[in-house]
């Protein structure tokens, strides 16, 4: 029966081999498009098919309440008018500003803290051992954003703080829990701001150096700004404390719950790539907080910058939070 098919279409032949090659076609097309299991050739690939491939690792993460936030004031520092800071803390506070304050008594005091935590507004001071120009206290309520100007007395006849490389930073500011309770109640213990502030010697603007999270345990963490795009649609990444939200990820992943400030910047930022749904997870190691939890998983390269993205974390966690 099938070779007298066979043999009735070879007498027809144009109608065979027209045949014949359709069916090679089909199968040629078969085998490039991979619907046979086989591996399809890389150079066919489509970019987010390879992407999909090897998802994106997420990066562990631990929530803690930071009960501190410390941004500088709009107007400007410098070491004969002082600097203008804006703490907003979830409990009572002492703002300690220690001006002048040697690097190196620094980095021993932050030590120690592994040791004795230095949880109490006492304690830094007592570790730096005088090592600074000037100590400037206030007690700030919680939930009060006034601003605090903080300057060195014109008597002490301070106009810099040395030639470059510097020994001393020019301001150090250090939030502590003013009510012992409290301090049992929270993982950390105290905030650092490290801030460089104008003066002749060097005439760079004021700005925040870098910032600290002591924890009871001892440890300490370092914020980091994250970076999102601005609402024209372009990308801004403000090197101001305006959007210094507080995920970092020190040695072993520490998240820090965005405080109520910082958590303003980034709710309700679409997706810079559905523009669906909301922006909630960070790449790493970019630090562009760009995609929602779908599209994270499509990109090996931040949509933003086109670095290879190693890690992403999340802002919030659960369906639950909108
Ligand atoms: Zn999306
Ligand atoms: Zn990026």
């Amino acid at each position: 029966m099938a070779a007298g098919l066979l043999v009735t279409l070879y007498e027809y032949s144009p109608f065979f081999y027209i045949s014949l090659v359709f069916l090679c076609f089909v199968v040629t097309a078969a085998m490039v498009l991979g619907w046979f299991g086989f591996d399809v050739p890389v150079i066919l690939r489509s970019s987010d098919e390879t992407e999909s491939l090897l998802p994106t690792p997420e990066k562990p993460m631990v929530q803690m309440t930071n009960p501190f936030i410390l941004e500088m004031g709009p107007r400007p520092a410098s070491v004969a008018d002082g600097v203008s800071l804006r703490p907003c803390c979830l409990e009572p506070c002492v703002l300690s500003c220690f001006w002048g304050c040697e690097v190196s008594a620094l980095q021993a005091a932050l030590k120690a803290h592994q040791h004795h935590p230095l949880s109490a507004p006492q304690c830094l001071q007592e570790a730096l051992q005088l090592r600074y120009h000037h100590c400037h206290s206030f007690h700030i309520g919680s939930e009060d954003r006034e601003e605090r100007r903080t300057q060195i007395p014109a008597d002490q006849g301070i106009a810099d703080f040395g030639p470059l490389p510097r020994e001393r930073y020019p301001l150090v500011a250090v939030l502590t829990l003013a009510e012992p309770e409290a301090r049992d109640t929270y993982n950390i213990v105290a905030s650092l701001t490290v801030i460089h502030v104008p003066d002749d010697k060097y005439s760079l603007s004021a700005r925040v150096l870098f910032q600290y999270l002591l924890t009871s345990q001892g440890n300490m963490f370092e914020l980091k700004p994250l970076f999102m795009s601005a609402d024209s649609g372009g990308v801004s990444e403000p090197p101001d404390s305006e959007q210094r939200t507080q995920p970092s990820e020190p040695n072993e992943a520490c998240r820090v719950e965005p405080s109520p400030v910082a958590e303003e910047a980034w709710r309700g930022r679409d997706c810079v790539v559905c523009q669906n749904a909301a922006v909630n997870k960070v790449l790493l190691p970019c630090r562009h907080a760009c995609v929602c939890d779908s599209c994270v998983s499509h990109f090996q390269h931040c949509p933003m910058c086109r670095a290879f993205v190693q890690e992403s974390f999340t802002l919030t966690q659960g369906p639950a939070e909108q």
